[in-house]
């Protein structure tokens, strides 16, 4: 086997007193640089997405209208604009741990990584069969959203995936609760870190 973790969107606008707060978000963080140290060598790879808005516009309808409260499904407020403190990662995610970054986003919604490329405009699909990755582990923020796309998308691309879910923070607990369940539905294993080390 070819593991690899894809961390998601561990962004200040995701974390406390970011645009789009979740709560937990920065325990996430941590919590994500303590697994890679202490359990570091389960990886092969590690990839990094970052949500990567153009602060021109509305990127496709994904912010909401100016003087319109956003839904919180498809129209959000402004978060992770290209180049602002937002839209770094969250201090406490130790990014020496990182082997490739993915930005996603620019101009248009995109809550999957698949959605998104490195630098060098390879897709995170092509990252990882680069590397001949058959499984990863999905951790990030959010839970309920770019978390979710993301491992239904490495699910879709023929991969083995493991959704460590105290290592993910949620927009909401309903949609949370809904999101771990379709998961399942697709054959993910949903996880705990203490379930991951008793394995
Ligand atoms: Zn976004």
């Amino acid at each position: 086997m070819t593991r690899a973790l894809i961390i998601v969107d561990v962004q200040n606008d995701f974390t406390e007193g970011g645009a789009l707060a979740t709560d937990g978000g920065a325990a996430v963080a941590a919590a994500i640089t303590r697994h890679l140290n202490e359990d570091g060598d389960r990886y092969d790879l590690v990839v990094a997405t970052r949500d990567w808005h153009d602060a021109d516009g509305d990127n496709g309808g994904h912010f909401a209208a100016e003087g319109t409260e956003p839904n919180f499904v498809d129209t959000w407020p402004v978060h992770c604009v290209a180049g602002t403190p937002g839209a770094e990662y969250h201090e406490s995610l130790e990014t020496r741990h990182i082997d490739i970054h993915v930005v996603k986003g620019m101009g248009e919604p995109a809550y999957s990584g698949f959605e998104g490329a490195t630098s060098d405009g390879e897709t995170l699909q092509a990252v990882l069969a680069d590397v001949g990755v058959d499984e990863v582990d999905v951790v990030g923020i959010a839970t309920d959203y770019c978390v979710k796309a993301t491992a239904l998308d490495a699910c879709r691309a023929g991969l083995q995936v493991t959704v460590i879910h105290d290592l993910t923070s949620a927009v909401a607990d309903a949609t949370r609760d809904a999101a771990l369940t379709a998961l399942q539905t697709h054959g993910i294993t949903v996880t705990t870190l203490a379930e991951l080390a008793a394995a």
